[in-house]
């Protein structure tokens, strides 16, 4: 997917981005992924970047008593592409106990409805599934409505009962999946939609729409799967898969695991896409249990650079972005190269080092 205002030239271009490193590990490992950029800026022609960082997070709610403040937040959306970390702390919450998730709001202001989530084993060693060499297929995650769309109702712990709401409208599903099928047209043509149309009304309609849309895309295979089986199937045979799309809830936990079998949080990279808006993350949160001590593994936020770059789609860009791709395979081909969350005792800073000097 690229940006509604790529430059198809090869113009020069400034680039404006956000930057937001957010809670805990998120500030360790988007300092990797800038050293990364800016060591890809200065092998691009033509192509600069500028960079601003905002204060936005649980963080940000302790010191000014709002996690994503108004004025920030109109500041942020002026730039071109959002570059974020991760956010939340688990003592910092509202007082319904949900924790602090400006990340979830920026998705939702900023329609970013298509969680587009890579998942690619660089090495064979990483994986903890037998006989497995090649996974590489990608979780569309609808990210504005689904069965999160109700998580900001207020609640309270003296009511009888308390629900939540799975939507699914025609407008959010014909988008997502449209999505769905341009990404596939990009990999191996194959769309697999995750659902629980046996069960939820809300499911069947989504799988309605989802096979509608289909037939725009004849080129592209459509077929569908149960959430329950999917789960199975993708330790049993993640390579019978080229790209997911699901509800908002089902992709949040699919993405973990599926994470899990190209080595963990520290390798899932992820796009939060929209008309007009992206967003450029790892798939993991704050890890507040590992935050500042130099041992979180930032390739997911360097994979994430490498997916905004490709999202700028300007001719340069692209390249930056495959710059990257391949820095990190070199780097993966040596199995004794790892952080310690893949049982190695690579830091963060180390391994930002090796992928910037490996570009
Ligand atoms: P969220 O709900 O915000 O996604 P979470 O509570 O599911 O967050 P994470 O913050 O993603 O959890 O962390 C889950 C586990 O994975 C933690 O034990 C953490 O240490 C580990 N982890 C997550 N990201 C990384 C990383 N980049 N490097 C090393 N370990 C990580």
């Amino acid at each position: 997917m690229s940006s509604s205002n790529a430059n198809p030239g090869n113009l020069p271009k400034t680039y404006s981005v956000a930057v937001l490193p957010g809670d805990g590990i998120g500030r360790d490992v988007t300092a990797e992924a800038v050293k990364v950029l800016r060591a890809v800026e200065a092998r691009l022609h033509g192509v600069r970047f500028d960079l601003t960082e905002y204060s936005v997070g649980a963080g940000e709610f302790l010191r000014s008593g709002d996690p994503m403040p108004e004025a920030t937040f109109a500041r942020i959306r002026e730039h071109d592409v959002i570059l974020l970390g991760a956010m939340g702390l688990p003592d910092v919450r509202w007082p319904g106990g949900q924790e602090m998730a400006p990340q979830l709001d920026i998705r939702e202001k900023l329609e970013l409805y298509c969680g587009y989530r890579p998942i690619y084993l660089y090495h064979p060693n990483d994986t903890p599934l037998c006989n497995r060499s090649q996974i590489d297929f990608a979780i569309i995650r609808e990210n504005t409505e689904g069965l999160f769309s109700t998580r900001t109702q207020p609640y309270s712990l003296y009511d009888e009962q308390v629900a939540d709401q799975l939507l699914v409208t025609r407008r959010g599903s014909e988008r997502l999946f449209r999505s769905a099928f341009r990404i596939a047209r990009t990999r191996r043509r194959k769309v697999t939609l995750v659902d629980k149309a046996n069960v939820l009304p809300s499911m069947s309609y989504f799988r309605h729409i989802f096979h509608e849309v289909a037939k725009e895309f004849p080129d592209v295979e459509a077929d569908h799967v149960y959430v329950d089986a999917v789960t199975l199937y993708l330790l049993q045979r993640p390579e019978s898969f080229d790209v997911l799309v699901t509800e908002n809830m089902f992709g949040d936990i699919l993405s973990d695991l599926a994470a899990a079998i190209v080595g963990g949080m520290g390798m899932a990279p992820s796009g939060d896409i929209g008309d007009k808006y992206a967003v450029f993350q790892p798939s993991h949160g704050s890890a507040p249990d590992i935050a500042g001590k130099g041992i979180a593994n930032p390739v997911a936020t360097i994979l994430s650079v490498a997916m905004m770059l490709e999202w700028l789609a300007h001719p340069e860009t692209l390249r930056g972005g495959a710059m990257i791709y391949g820095a990190v395979r070199r780097v993966f081909a040596d199995p004794a190269v790892r952080t310690r969350d893949l049982g190695g005792s690579v830091g963060t800073a180390e391994m930002g080092d090796r992928i910037a000097a490996a570009l």
